[in-house]
């Protein structure tokens, strides 16, 4: 589950064992003790916190060895026609494909189809951020990954992953981690060399 890390485990938990619809089509909850995966508003027994394994896809869920439960049938797309539910995960589909684009909230949801406005209350309802923040969330998890793992300085990381300017990378970078660039890099190596 790299880069989308936009729900916490805590989150997912708390809809799995709330049977929460809200989160239907976003992420699936599968069972180690029964090989069974679920959509979040499943009526079956809530499961033991630590047989639970999340998943953003079915297909990712049946990939990994599980078979969908007949109950809730989370193997078909959207079984109550759900027409936010479709708007939702082609946002999601959109953003983690363009994020590295100029793509701007406007360019996403005449893509998508809908307004604007639109757009941002159905993502804020479901997935309590906007459309904007989550495809920043995104970039800061890749720039993130690539200060650690690349020489790469603050500039191009900005660039490679779809900021336009070394200032708005560099904005959004603190507003999600509480660090510069550079300071992130500085405090993450220095602990590698500490547990070396
Ligand atoms: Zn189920």
């Amino acid at each position: 589950m790299t880069n989308q890390n936009y729900l916490s485990k805590e989150m997912m938990w708390k809809a799995t064992a709330s049977c929460d619809a809200t989160y239907d089509g976003v992420f699936f909850y599968a069972v180690k003790t029964t090989g069974i995966y679920c959509r979040p508003s499943c009526k079956s027994r809530i499961p033991n916190d630590k047989n639970v394994t999340f998943f953003w896809s079915a297909d990712d869920a049946q990939r990994a060895g599980y078979r969908p439960c007949k109950r809730c049938r989370p193997d078909l797309r959207f079984p109550k026609y759900d027409p936010l539910a479709f708007i939702l995960e082609d946002t999601i589909q959109l953003i983690k494909t363009c994020y590295k684009q100029n793509i701007s909230s406007h360019d996403i949801a005449s893509n998508v189809g809908v307004s604007r406005f639109h757009l941002n209350r159905i993502f804020k309802d479901r997935m309590g951020c906007t459309p904007r923040m989550y495809m920043e969330r995104i970039r800061i998890n890749k720039a993130k990954e690539l200060l650690l793992t690349t020489e790469y300085n603050s500039t191009q990381i900005g660039y490679q992953i779809g900021y336009q300017s070394i200032s708005s990378f560099y904005n959004a970078f603190k507003r999600n981690t509480g660090f510069s660039p550079s300071q992130f890099r500085a405090i993450h190596a220095s602990n590698t060399l500490n547990h070396d």
